[in-house]
């Protein structure tokens, strides 16, 4: 039997909350694609957003049969929605990811696949400059990837690079097998390998819109980041413990000596609450750290899929040109 005719190259966006920038979005990437030469489908992924990006994407579909659009049942998050993408993306040689927000230029995808026609699995964008963002911002990102580098051992993210990249079919094959509940994306595009190479570009500000990201919820993605890529925090509590044993034992050597060569000198209480204090800061510390992996652990056993998709329009490729 005959399939329906895939597209060589899907582009997949995820979207929360983006009606403003989608129309803009879209005009720009048609244009942009227009001389690539390979038949093409955009997969809009609407994450549940509150406004009317559904709409607006609906009403992108009915002017463009490239457009797919998965509407998910709820907002699940970037990471969930790309993976959503990526599950519906019907591409057979490559796809591309990229935001909505007109961050990722998508005037640089045909960059991307000239470097991923000379043989590159995966072709990730790699910024320059962030142009836009607080100098608090940049010096807390180049903090994370030195420290993400530092745990990362074998598996080793590229630095200032985002989710926008272009991989073959066979690199997204083998990302989709990788279901963990918590997608910490850019070690899911590490851990795989494949050859890969970086593209480089300079990030604009976001288009219209406000980004979805504040320092709380920055801080917890460092966070994702770090406990499922790597179980080096674990290690430390081991290190903490060592470290603080040794010195009980020289601080007591020190009382015993002091005793029986000076007398017994009552030191006071202070010194014992401050001790005990710290011990029992530290105790739960680790214990948190221990619950973080933990938690997870409880995430991962329960199996749950990970979305539900609400509705699925393909897109069609039928009688439509790939320079469109
Ligand atoms: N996004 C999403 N679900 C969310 C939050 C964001 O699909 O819950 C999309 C959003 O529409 C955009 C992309 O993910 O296309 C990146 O989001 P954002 O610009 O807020 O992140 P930043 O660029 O600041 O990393
Ligand atoms: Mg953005």
């Amino acid at each position: 039997m005959m399939s329906e005719a895939a597209p060589a190259l899907s582009v997949v966006v995820p979207a929360y909350n983006e009606q403003e920038v989608l129309p803009e979005f879209h005009r720009r990437l048609a244009e942009a694609l227009v001389a690539i030469g390979m038949e093409w489908e955009v997969v809009y992924v609407n994450d549940g957003s509150r406004d009317t990006t559904l709409s607006v994407m609906t009403g992108l579909q009915a002017a463009d049969p490239r457009v797919a659009i998965v509407n998910l049942s709820r907002n699940f998050g970037k990471e969930i929605a790309l993976t959503a993408g990526l599950d519906h993306a019907r591409g057979s040689e490559a796809i591309v990811v990229i935001d909505a927000d007109l961050q990722d230029p998508p005037e640089l995808i045909p960059a991307l696949i000239e470097t991923w026609r000379e043989g590159f699995d995966v072709v990730y964008a790699q910024r320059n400059t962030r142009e836009g963002e607080t100098w608090v911002k940049k010096a807390t990102a180049a903090g994370f990837y030195r420290l993400m580098q530092r745990l990362g051992g074998k598996v080793q993210l590229p630095p200032d690079t985002g989710d926008f990249r272009l991989m073959s079919r066979r690199a997204i094959d083998a990302l989709l097998k990788l279901r963990e509940q918590h997608r910490f994306m850019k070690g899911l595009f590490a851990w795989i390998g494949f050859p890969s190479r970086a593209v480089r570009y300079d990030r604009a500000p976001r288009a219209a819109g406000t980004t979805k990201w504040n320092y709380w919820k920055l801080w917890n993605f460092s966070l994702e980041g770090i406990t499922s890529f790597t179980v080096a925090p674990l290690k430390v509590a081991t290190y903490v413990g060592l470290v603080t044993s040794v010195a009980a034992v020289a601080y007591l050597a020190q009382l015993l000596f002091r005793t029986f060569f000076f007398g017994n000198p009552v030191a006071g209480y202070p010194s014992l609450l401050a001790v005990v204090l710290f011990l029992g800061g530290v105790q739960m510390m680790m214990l948190g750290i221990i619950g973080e992996y933990l938690g997870r652990i409880f995430n991962e056993t329960k199996q749950r899929p990970l979305y539900f998709t609400e509705r699925y329009a393909p897109s069609r490729m039928d009688g439509v040109g790939s320079s469109g």
